[in-house]
């Protein structure tokens, strides 16, 4: 038997899987010399033609945040510029395929080569571009793999990734990849647990491997002891068939009796399938930014308004959080011009907001037209002045009175805001008209370590800083309880079931998490008591 063999990578998608291994070959071209220039050009622009269609095709049946990822390639295809690059080359003397992959490699080595992590994820994007429209030219389909296997090569494509059937298990270990990846981001939707940066490994035959996407683990060829180890702790991390059955109970207590109410993040509306409505306090964190991927969707007011409405009115009675778009840093920014937005010091959430007000205004507008479709609350990210809690707040109330002027209905929501930046948590006596405070440890954790959430190479610093937040929160917690504003945590501390115990020690008593993790966090608040002491078994 082939011996067992551990890899550390980096986690970006919690859960365990365990299966065949399938390993991605990069697509092979036949790269015939060329015979007659005009047949080669219609061959390529042909072959563009036919990968258009399938990608409509594709996005016509996929969630409408898939859709967006589609949508780009789309818009790619459509671009004559990159045909043009390979019809140039026709031009002086390759065939069509050894000329659109030229012309596509050159294109894939500038994104590929660009030291902005979102630029460079957007490789992946161009990669499936060029081999869908390859495949076409030669007359086969961008393959998908088998049902169940992890999926393992240099990166996978979005489009492969939405393709594929993942009802029956299996994971993604990739040797380089990204954490800010759109694929990355689709892994943690979607829950299929997922790891990046194990660097390239051999495999041979029919090896099989056990990945852990919350702690970057790989195992070839795991032993039964290891197997029986790691279904047992990570996988009580995800519900299992049979717990998804159970009614969740609607009221959540510590072992001691206090009461603790679970809300949920959503990043798409498709997280909300399987979700039991019953078991869950309302939406705690609804990331809007996840929800539009180009600048056409920023300015579509009717759209956004359809979104949150279609949000507000499956939740019912429940409140929903809808946080203003939290653009910038890590997150996407859906236009060429990207200035200083990708800094997480720079512009980014409510600052790049005010930056832009035009933006602002039609994300308020459709925020105050859906407010009467449910109970909304606004929620505004990376807030660190007090002044710009009320500016936001000013141009609510003028986007207001301008719809009550068009006899639009509307109602202004409650508006409160994200604490996860450490001037604004040691401040909190500052914030007194904000109408609650949300806890975000994950920029928390990154401003008070001055360790990125997305480099790998400080992620140790990163994940240590627990014991500072736990402080920090105890001082904020004290001003929050001092002002009487309702507080809840709806960073990923609020989802580890390790990281339970310390915040409610802290006091936090609503915690806002991803659907996949409230099976963990329900039973691990069960075992202690309300001051974070383990409850002893009488
Ligand atoms: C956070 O920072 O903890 C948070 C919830 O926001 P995001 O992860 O979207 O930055
Ligand atoms: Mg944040």
């Amino acid at each position: 038997m082939a011996e067992m063999f551990r890899l550390q990578g980096q986690g970006t998608s919690p859960g365990t899987a365990f299966g065949q291994i399938h390993l991605a070959v990069e697509t092979e071209a036949m790269f015939s010399s060329q015979t007659n220039p005009s047949a080669e050009r219609a061959i390529l622009l042909d072959a563009v033609q036919v990968s258009i269609a399938a990608l409509r095709a594709l996005a016509a049946r996929s969630p409408a945040e898939s859709a967006a990822f589609l949508e780009f390639q789309i818009e790619m295809l459509l671009d004559p510029e990159i045909t043009e690059m390979a019809a140039g080359r026709i031009g002086s003397g390759d065939g069509a395929a050894l000329a659109w992959v030229t012309a596509l490699d050159d294109y894939i080595a500038g994104f590929e080569q660009s030291d902005n992590d979102d630029v460079r994820a957007r490789a992946a994007d161009v990669i499936d571009i060029k081999n869908r429209v390859l495949a076409a030219m030669t007359g086969k389909s961008v393959a998908d793999f088998p049902a169940g296997t992890v999926f393992v090569g240099k990166d996978i494509s979005p489009s492969l990734f939405l393709a594929h059937d993942w009802s029956a298990g299996g994971g993604v270990v990739l040797f380089k990849g990204s954490a800010a990846s759109h694929v990355s981001m689709l892994a943690r939707a979607k829950s299929v647990p997922m790891v990046i940066g194990t660097g390239t490994f051999n495999i041979a035959g029919k090896t099989q491997l056990l990945l852990d996407g919350g702690s970057g683990c790989v195992v070839l060829h795991p032993s039964d002891e290891e197997l029986r180890q790691a279904l047992l702790t990570p996988l009580s991390m995800r519900q299992s068939a049979d717990e998804g059955e159970r009614p969740c109970p609607t009221a959540v207590r510590t072992a001691d009796g206090a009461k603790i109410s679970l809300s949920i993040n959503v990043n798409d509306l498709s997280d909300l399938i399987g979700v039991d409505h019953a078991g869950i306090a309302g939406i705690g964190l609804l990331r809007t930014e996840f929800l539009m991927s180009s600048a056409a969707d920023i300015a579509n007011e009717d759209r956004q308004y359809g979104i949150y409405r279609q949000v507000l009115e499956w939740a019912g009675q429940k409140p929903v959080t809808i946080r203003l778009l939290d653009l910038g840093g890590d997150k996407p920014v859906p236009s060429a011009d990207k200035g200083d937005w990708t800094s997480f010091l720079g512009l980014r959430g409510i600052r790049l907001l005010l930056a832009r007000p035009e933006i602002l205004r039609i994300q308020a507008r459709a925020l105050l037209r859906s407010a009467i479709h449910g109970k909304l609350k606004v929620m505004l990210p990376m807030v660190t002045l007090p002044s710009e809690l009320e500016r936001t707040v000013t141009i609510f109330r003028e986007e207001s009175t301008l719809l009550e002027r068009c006899r639009v209905n509307h109602r202004i929501p409650p508006i409160g805001i994200m604490v996860e930046v450490p001037a604004t948590a040691l401040m909190l006596d500052t914030f007194g008209a904000a109408d609650f405070f949300s806890f975000g440890t994950n920029d928390l954790a990154q401003y008070l370590t001055a360790a990125a959430r997305d480099n790998a190479a400080v992620a140790d610093i990163y994940t240590h800083a627990a014991p500072a937040i736990f402080r920090l929160l105890a001082h904020s917690l004290q001003i929050a309880a001092n002002l009487e504003t309702p507080v809840s945590v709806c960073g990923d501390m609020a989802g580890d079931p390790e990281c339970i115990p310390g915040l409610l020690g802290c006091g936090l008593r609503h915690f806002s998490l991803a659907p996949v993790q409230l099976v963990a966090v329900r039973s691990q608040i069960a075992q202690f008591n309300a001051d974070g002491t383990m409850a002893v078994d009488k």
